[in-house]
């Protein structure tokens, strides 16, 4: 077991990349912390994790309250006595053209990766601080760390913002053994990416189909998915890597779509 013991808070947790984070760290010995918008919607991703043998508490958190952001990592502190591995990785899509993108929808989206990522950083640093055992951050970045995408201007800015974000915490961290690092999936069969098909179709005025092979695959190098096992393997490599060498970079897992 690759993560035994280790407490690790994962944001956005009930549901696609983060659920299945939850379920592989598990399974590597963690305790996982399900933190996401419904308790009850946390509460049946730590059920499937308890019932399977694991450790896991479903935490209500919306990452952009700064109080529910703090109670909750307390609450996991008093729980489990620490803080080891913090995964900010709550996220939504807003799609438009920039000439029509609504302020509201630009703040809202900006808030949830920027914000979220934030809040969720400062509690579980001074968590890992207090706790004298260092740890990690890993941040969900995109392809979009790195690429850009028309109808997704918040989406590129914000996931560009987390790279900055994790170097800060790198350089900061250091002398407190917290690693950071970015992880920068390709497109991946979740919700998120199931409401944008139909959206960019209508946007781009091209079949749902088109959009998978032309928009949303077309500069991957084998026309694939990547998948949320795929982002679970490369969360826990980066979890477990045993040094300070590996930290403020990001890592790309998106069949060759980015290549840095
Ligand atoms: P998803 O919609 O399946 O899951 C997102 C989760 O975040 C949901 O459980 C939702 O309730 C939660 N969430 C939303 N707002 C929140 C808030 N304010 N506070 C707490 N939780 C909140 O989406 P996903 O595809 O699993 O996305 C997870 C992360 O991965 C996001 O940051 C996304 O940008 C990133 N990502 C996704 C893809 C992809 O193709 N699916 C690719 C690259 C990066």
């Amino acid at each position: 077991m690759q993560l035994k013991d280790k407490v690790a808070i994962i944001t956005g947790s009930a549901s696609g990349i983060g659920r299945e984070i939850a379920l592989e760290y598990a399974r590597e010995g963690a305790k996982v912390v399900i933190a996401d918008l419904s308790l009850e919607a946390a509460a049946a991703t730590a059920k499937e994790i308890t019932e399977a043998g694991g450790t896991a508490m479903p935490v209500a958190m919306n990452v952009t309250d700064e109080a529910q952001v703090d109670a909750g990592v307390a609450a996991v502190v008093a729980a489990y006595g620490g803080v080891d591995i913090l995964i900010s990785n709550a996220g939504i899509q807003i799609i438009s053209p920039i000439v029509d993108f609504k302020l509201d929808d630009w703040k809202k989206l900006l808030a949830i990766h920027l914000d979220g990522a934030f809040l969720t950083t400062r509690a579980c640093m001074r968590a890992m601080i207090q706790g004298g055992r260092g740890g990690t951050v890993l941040y969900m970045g995109s392809v979009h760390s790195h690429e850009a995408s028309p109808l997704k201007a918040p989406y590129v800015a914000a996931k560009h913002g987390l790279i900055g974000l994790a170097k800060v915490v790198a350089k900061e961290g250091a002398k407190d053994k917290i690693r950071a690092n970015v992880i920068c999936p390709g497109f991946v069969r979740t919700p998120l990416v199931d409401k944008q098909i139909p959206e960019q179709a209508k946007a781009f005025g091209i079949s749902e189909a088109e959009v998978i092979k032309n928009v949303m695959l077309k500069d991957t190098v084998d026309g694939e998915f990547t998948t949320t096992q795929d982002v679970a393997q490369t969360a826990i490599f980066l979890a477990a890597f045993p040094s300070n060498a590996l930290t403020g970079q990001s890592i790309t897992v998106s069949h060759g779509w980015h290549m840095q």
